[in-house]
Order: C-alpha cells, then structure tokens, then sequence
C-alpha cells in the first residue's frame, strides 16, 4: 500500500483556489495561481499528516469546515497582492 506524507492544507487551499478564483477578480493563469496558493499557505498552518490512497478526502473535510474563513481570507488578501504585482511577464503563458 503506498503510503505518503501529504500537507492537507496544501492540498485544501488549491482545492479553495479552484472553487474561488472566478470570484477573487484576479489573473487566473498556472503562475498567478501558484503566487496566490504559496501566499496563503505561508499564512496557514501546515498540516500533515500520513495518508495511504483515499484516505486524504475524509480528513480534508473536517479540515476545510475549520479552516474555511481564514483560507479566504489569505486567499483573497494573496489574489489582491498578484493582482497588483504580477509575476506572469517573467513566463511563457496564453493570458492577455
Ligand atoms: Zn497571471
């Protein structure tokens, strides 16, 4: 069985990301997100824990109802930071 060590707040907040991001007014390409996702998760607490295959999902919901406003909130404050310096010239992407 493999067995991995896995940050559920990593995993979490890109989760978040995705269900957030159309609404947080910011640039939505790979290196926009990664800048807000690494924004937030320096701001949040780390949380690891040791997973075998399937079992991250279950632990990720009691997790996401603990931690859902201050995800938000870093996910909105981080979203505000890209937006007004973005880093996305320094790469190749398809945004405009
Ligand atoms: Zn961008």
């Amino acid at each position: 069985m493999e067995v991995k060590l896995t940050n559920l707040m990593e995993t979490l907040v890109q989760l978040k990301l995705d269900e957030v991001i159309d609404s947080l007014g910011c640039c939505k390409c790979e290196k926009c997100r990664m800048d807000i996702a690494s924004y937030a998760l320096n701001r949040l607490p780390q949380k690891y824990v040791v997973t075998t295959k399937g079992t991250v999902f279950s632990k990720l919901d009691t997790l996401s109802i603990q931690y859902e406003t201050d995800m938000l909130n870093v996910l909105f404050q981080g979203a505000k930071l890209v937006s007004e310096n973005p880093h996305h010239d320094d790469f190749d992407s398809d945004n405009t």
